[in-house]
């Protein structure tokens, strides 16, 4: 019995099936975004239309493919899936579009990078419904026109930096995803351990949700680890302390910040006097690239008080020093 208990052999997709929010009503936080696609939503049912094209940007892990399949659900149509990557050729794209049906919704993830051919064909498809096909090669080579179901296209992006403007044009509605407060988090970490049995107190899923890095995808990955360690080496019920336990044990920060925050806010402090310094020069330092480290470490460390945004650069916040155990100096910024 006790055997099979910790055995774990459930894997991330039947997880992910089991916990991702099918509705709008069990998707906590993003209050606004939800707010606004339920209005879209029933105004796009009411005319009998399909939603104009979405775009979701943000941070990895805060829940856009989540949303993308709640539109679908709630529009009572079909999600198909696919990402920017994937598609290296038109005729890959074509053979996606020719293929939906009214009303579907086609999610394209990571839609920064489509080949820019394949998205100058996804203009038209997206304006007109229509899509011109090359047949032939050569001297004999012609072009048919084929129209297409009218459809919703998903677009997500950690990176909407790198979007073209005349893609992102293309998209009626534009939703930018937030880090979430930890008192949301939380209320995710519940719902998912209710999902999955897992008995949880409350002080318990605030410590998980404390050390998530204002993400759904870590929270819930660091549920499923505490639990293993509850279930070891306790009776399986998940308190504050096998929490705590756990988290250290896996190195988890106490604040949810990762390897390359950490990285970032040392390299501003120990190698530029703690600022203010330029956003390229960060980069160059943790060999990162600066859209990267504006759009997806910046907000989160700044949302925390780790960063200050001042017009001459960067700060490392007297927080942040704390943090990383170090101590200010006037003079050098850093005294361990
Ligand atoms: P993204 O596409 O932005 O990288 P996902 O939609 O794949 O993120 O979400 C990652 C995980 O977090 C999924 O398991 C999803 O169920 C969960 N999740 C994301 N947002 C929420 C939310 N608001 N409420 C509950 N769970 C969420």
């Amino acid at each position: 019995m006790v055997q099979s208990n910790i055995r774990n052999i459930e894997s991330d997709v039947d997880f992910e099936n089991k916990i991702r929010p099918q509705e709008l009503e069990s998707f906590h936080g993003q209050d606004k975004i939800v707010d606004n696609l339920r209005v879209f939503i029933k105004a796009a049912l009411m005319r009998g239309e399909s939603l104009d094209h979405v775009l979701f940007h943000g941070p990895p892990g805060l829940g856009k493919t989540t949303l993308a399949n709640i539109v679908a659900n709630e529009m009572g149509t079909t999600l198909k899936v696919t990402s920017g990557p994937v598609l290296d050729k038109p005729g890959d794209l074509a053979g996606l579009l020719t293929n939906l049906s009214e009303g579907d919704v086609l999610f394209i993830d990571e839609i920064h990078r489509l080949s820019p051919i394949v998205e100058e064909y996804l203009y038209s498809a997206m304006e007109d419904y229509k899509i011109d096909i090359v047949l032939d090669k050569g001297p004999s080579a012609r072009s048919i026109q084929i129209e297409l179901a009218p459809f919703t296209l998903i677009g997500a992006t950690t990176r909407s930096g790198l979007l073209t403007s005349p893609l992102r044009a293309r998209f009626g509605i534009t939703c930018h995803l937030e880090y979430y407060d930890t008192s949301v988090l939380s209320g995710i970490v519940k719902r998912s351990a209710h999902i999955l049995g897992i008995d949880i107190d409350d002080q318990a899923a605030h410590e998980v949700a404390l050390r998530s890095r204002g993400t759904p995808r870590i929270a819930n990955s660091l549920l499923r680890r505490v639990r293993d360690f509850a279930m070891v080496m306790g009776d399986g019920k998940v308190d504050l302390a096998i929490t705590r336990h756990a988290l250290g044990a896996l190195n988890i920060d106490s604040r949810g910040l990762d390897q390359m925050d950490n990285k970032i806010l040392l390299a501003i402090i120990e190698k530029f006097g703690g600022g203010p310094v330029g956003l390229n020069t960060i980069a160059t330092a943790v060999s990162e690239e600066a859209g990267t480290i504006e759009e997806v470490y910046e907000p989160f460390l700044i949302k925390e008080g780790f960063l200050k945004r001042t017009p001459r650069g960067r700060e490392a916040t007297e927080l942040a020093y704390s943090h990383l155990g170090l101590q200010k100096n006037p003079e050098s910024g850093v005294l361990f």
